[in-house]
């Protein structure tokens, strides 16, 4: 019964043992303490250091896609600016031209009264291109035009208009200061200027002298406002209307014209 007493005593008085320590196990002890600080203090330290990635991440984010932002407005100006600089090259191949002296083409002014059908005498803002036209008639010549730009005034009949007329024989009628607007290209009123062409061929080629003098009226707008020959379009090429009809229909000759016009500003640039 003697061992089974001491089994009792090992039980029962578990303190007692403990206070029998050794100085080995004390040591331990504390080793162990110690050991469980250092995992405590590491777990405070891994959390810290995740916090702070974390932070660390969500301002590197921010810093990123503001950046980001930055990056595409700095690209997007470096595009205009390059736009910019092939527009003033375009431009710089004419500084002579531009530096040149040019006669205005002769021409009749025989300006419109102004009325909201064909002269609303409105200020013109910006001129960027030059439009072309046929009158769409026949046979008629720049002054019959004029007055029908005139008649609508009382007819109410549409709203219709152009800067210039040129008749069959050449002769340049004025109906509207370059400084206002004219009724003729539907969306573009407001920064261009327009010149109808009188013909008399059912395809609608221009006479020898309405061309000759459309050159001479384009290149002096084209030097008014420091366009180049590309600035002048078709009333085709801005909503697709067949107009000028021969021009669009036969697209060759269109290019000979800016090709002609072109010609005539190299030579007055010199
Ligand atoms: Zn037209």
């Amino acid at each position: 019964m003697e061992i089974h007493k001491m089994q009792i005593e090992d039980v029962v008085r578990p303190e007692k043992r403990r206070r029998a320590l050794t100085q080995e196990e004390r040591i331990r002890r504390k080793k162990r303490k110690r050991k469980r600080k250092l995992i405590r203090m590491a777990a405070i330290g891994m959390t810290a250091a995740l916090s702070f990635a974390l932070i660390a991440g969500v301002i590197a984010l921010v810093l990123f896609v503001s950046g980001g932002i930055g990056r595409q407005e700095s690209i997007q100006a470096v595009l205009s600016e390059e736009i910019r600089t092939l527009k003033d090259g375009k431009k710089g191949k004419w500084q002579d031209f531009y530096a040149a002296e040019l006669a205005m083409p002769a021409m009749d002014v025989e300006l419109l009264t102004v009325n909201e059908f064909s002269r609303p005498g409105i200020a013109l803002p910006e001129v960027k291109n030059i439009f072309i036209h046929y009158t769409a008639n026949a046979g008629t010549t720049a002054l019959q035009n004029r007055s029908y730009f005139e008649s609508l005034a009382e007819t109410h009949e549409r709203s219709a208009s152009a800067h210039f007329i040129i008749s069959c024989d050449g002769e340049v009628v004025q109906c509207i200061p370059t400084k206002e607007i004219a009724y003729a290209v539907m969306k573009r009123n407001y920064d261009s200027i327009s010149i109808e062409c009188c013909y008399e061929r059912e395809d609608g080629q221009f006479t020898d002298q309405t061309y000759q003098s459309l050159i001479e009226l384009t290149a002096w707008l084209l030097h008014k406002y420091e366009l180049v020959p590309e600035d002048v379009l078709r009333h085709y090429d801005e909503g697709g209307k067949l107009c000028p009809k021969y021009y669009v229909e036969n697209e060759g000759a269109w290019d000979k014209f800016l090709v002609d016009l072109s010609q005539y500003m190299e030579q007055a640039a010199e």
